[in-house]
């Protein structure tokens, strides 16, 4: 029989780092069965039969976020053999918090108390023997990062757990509260696994712990009348009571326990006073993105993006002198070798070769993106902007960590999706999963330099309107959002802690890296495969004369797909763009949103450098423009509609947020045009009419409409800071 081993801590105690100390490469990232927290498992180094699993990092074991559901369901049925508690030892009231509660969970258990490097460089020192007596089980001073005591870590937790020693020494709350809570134990004549968590858990009124024992009638009136009786004779909440009971008792602990030099400001202090100043704060975060973005998508990505696209997934490049011809041209060598036939050949590098490279393209901005975040989160800063942006976000029904994945948005949705794992919230999680993709992504940019160069003389303005268009398409809809019963209630507050700055581990932050670029590859990649087919399919058959067939290249206005964009371009007549080959080309956007372009440009029959023209001919700048904004609020391309289905978990939410975002892209084209055009002393009555409604219902929504009742459960607690 194998033993178990979970990690539990807060956020930041060091448990991924602890967690690779400790597995090595063994491991296996998962989502938990149903939701999408990360679940991380994996062997101990040398110790095959070892499993050490890596729960959701939560701040108390009360049922108010998703993490911290699950990290209690996860204690309960996987039944681990030890717990190990990562507390950061610069923080350790704040992590007492938590081990307060693991150890009444009665399970074997030990302390990993991490970050002891820092404690001791800043000259504090901490009582081991003392805290282990207070505690009632053992404790090991360990650095995760050095990788310093986790030897004698593992060792004590593996001798806990054989010996299946649960700590020592019950502690007890102040007299009122532990006389009700031995009282309902009593009471409690059903069996029970852990008769006091459950008798403490119930004089809380935890709501799962209410719905998971059941009750007789006697036993309700028993428990309801103990804890009137206790909150009568305190004059308090009993959870209150109970949680101002954790923390007195956390700080005699401290009291008795650790030896604190005295306070000085620390290098962190000193740089947060100019990172999160008040009036610097922003200035700069918008030089540090600027410069991020700027290395990510130009400096760096840029360069390897076009090679990528034209020599990798083009003609071929030179390797020391040797001509190594492109990944399309062994592929269609490879299948004329074998004297495959025409539309095999077509599909494999018109159809798959082409779009699948052309996400594949971005890997390399990806990789630059991804990695220069996680060494902001690593090192702290990312706590501190989520934290002042906070109360930006907060006005328009988001909370400051939506920021994070709309910025990851900006290169690509499909990461920025999967990014707002990191939104504990399910309520702020999904507002955030619908309205990321209203940024423009990095495919859209060419859409937008197409329209700006077309008609609008290559102006700058076309794309910086672009990105504060699809700023407050987010505000709006954050807004509009708010007021329906789907989303009412206010964004979590914001709990997270400002940990020290830090150095960051390079290993760790390629592996995270690593992570992120893999899911987008994989995520990416089946989907597009999928889509690229199915619209090389439609854009590649068709009838002529009577005869459903493969068309030619010049025949594309006979394909199904040019049908079903004719028989749809009526739709878009009110947003003034009333062409099938626009229709057709919004249609291909669903693919990838870099096929605007060159749809347009088949459709026209003309080569990319001839889009402009054909383009002027095609549409007025008020035109293109409602064109434009169509296309980058609209639903975003397969490959992140299917990252929506994978972290919504549902496809009535999918349905929903897609329906959602075509219909708002719809609304503000027709506004654009109707207005723009009544402006230029052109008035369509109908379509002016229906503009004029569709504001009137915003302005409805976001000033008038009352706010429904609260319909997601109750928000996080912020644990109270000692
Ligand atoms: P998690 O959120 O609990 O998974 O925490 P991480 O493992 O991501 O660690 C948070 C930060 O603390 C990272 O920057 C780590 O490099 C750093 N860290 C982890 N353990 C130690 C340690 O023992 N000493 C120091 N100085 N830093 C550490
Ligand atoms: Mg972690």
């Amino acid at each position: 029989m194998g033993i178990q081993m979970a990690l539990a801590g807060n956020p930041n105690a060091g448990k991924t780092t602890l967690f690779n100390d400790l597995t090595g490469s063994n491991q296996f990232v998962g989502n938990w069965p149903g939701v999408t927290v990360e679940k991380k498992e994996g062997r101990l180094k040398g110790e095959d039969d070892v499993r050490v699993l890596d729960l959701p990092g939560i701040y108390s074991l009360s049922p108010y976020t998703l993490e911290e559901v699950i990290t209690r369901e996860a204690l309960f049925e996987e039944q681990p053999d030890v717990i190990i508690n990562i507390v950061d030892a610069t923080n350790i009231e704040r992590n007492l918090y938590l081990t307060l509660q693991l150890l009444e969970l009665d399970m074997p258990m030990v302390v990993a108390l991490n970050m002891m490097d820092e404690v001791e460089k800043e000259g504090h020192h901490i009582r081991l023997n003392q805290l282990t007596l207070e505690l009632g089980c053992p404790v090991f001073p360990i650095s995760a990062l050095r990788g310093t005591g986790v030897d004698d870590l593992v060792k004590g937790a593996l001798l806990q757990a054989q010996n299946r020693q649960k700590p020592v020494g019950k502690r007890s709350y102040p007299n009122a509260l532990e006389k009700a809570i031995q009282k309902v134990e009593q009471t409690l004549t059903s069996e029970q696994e852990r008769p006091r968590w459950s008798a403490i858990k119930l004089l809380e009124a935890d709501p799962r712990v209410l719905e998971s024992v059941t009750l007789s009638d006697v036993e309700q009136k028993a428990l309801h009348d103990i804890r009137a009786a206790l909150e009568r004779q305190t004059d308090d909440d009993a959870e209150e009571l109970i949680a101002t009971a954790r923390y007195e008792a956390i700080e005699q602990i401290v009291a008795r326990s650790v030896h604190r030099k005295e306070e000085t400001h620390t290098l962190s202090d000193r740089i947060d006073a100019v990172l999160t100043h008040r009036v610097l704060a922003l200035p700069l975060f918008v030089v540090i993105m600027f410069g991020i973005y700027w290395l990510a998508m130009v400096g760096v990505g840029r360069n390897a993006t076009d090679w990528a696209n034209e020599r990798l997934f083009g003609d071929g490049f030179t390797v020391f002198g040797a001509w190594v011809p492109g990944v399309p041209v062994l592929v269609e060598n490879a299948l004329t070798a074998l004297h495959a036939p025409l539309w095999l050949l077509r599909l494999a590098v018109d159809g798959i070769v082409a779009g699948v490279g052309a996400v594949l393209g971005f890997l390399p901005q990806m990789f630059v993106l991804f990695f220069m975040l996680a060494l902001l989160e690593s090192c702290g800063y990312m706590s501190r902007i989520a934290f002042v942006l906070d109360r930006l976000f907060r006005y328009f029904g988001l909370s400051g960590k939506s920021f994070i994945p709309m910025l990851i948005g900006t290169g690509c949705s499909v990461p920025g999706i999967m990014a707002t794992r990191t939104i504990e919230s399910d309520r702020d999680r999904h507002v955030t999963i619908m309205t990321t993709s209203f940024l423009p992504c990095s495919a859209k940019v060419g859409v937008i330099s197409m329209i700006s160069g077309a008609l609008f003389g290559g102006s700058p303005a076309v794309a910086t309107s672009s990105y504060f268009i699809g700023m407050a398409a987010v505000a709006l809809s954050g807004l509009m959002l708010k007021k329906t019963k789907r989303f009412a209630g206010d964004p979590s507050p914001f709990v997270m802690e400002m940990p020290p700055y830090r150095l960051p581990l390079l290993r760790n932050v390629l592996r995270t890296t690593w992570e992120h670029v893999k899911a987008f590859v994989r995520k990416a990649a089946s989907i597009i495969l999928l889509s690229t087919v199915i619209i090389w399919f439609a854009s590649s058959f068709g009838w002529v004369d009577g005869t459903f067939t493969m068309l030619a290249e010049d025949e594309i206005s006979h394909s199904l797909l040019a049908g079903i964009g004719s028989a749809i371009a009526w739709i878009f007549a009110p947003l003034g763009w009333r062409n099938w080959q626009a229709a057709v080309a919004s249609l291909s956007g669903l693919v990838a949103k870099e096929n605007i372009v060159s749809t347009l440009a088949v459709l026209n029959q003309v080569s990319e450098e001839g889009l402009g023209e054909a383009i002027a001919a095609m549409m007025t700048p008020l035109s293109g423009f409602s064109f434009l904004v169509f296309n980058l609020l609209c639903a975003p391309c397969f490959a992140a509609i299917g990252a929506m289905i994978g972290e919504f978990r549902s496809a009535h939410w999918t349905l929903f947020a897609v329906g959602y975002q075509c219909g708002f892209a719809y609304a503000i084209s027709l506004m654009i045009y109707q207005f723009g055009s009544l402006f230029m002393g052109e008035v369509h009555p109908l379509g002016l009419a229906a503009a004029l409604l569709t504001l009137g219902v915003m302005i409805y929504f976001i000033a008038f409409k009352k706010t429904p009742p609260t319909h997601w459960e109750s928000n996080v607690t912020p644990p109270r800071m000692a």
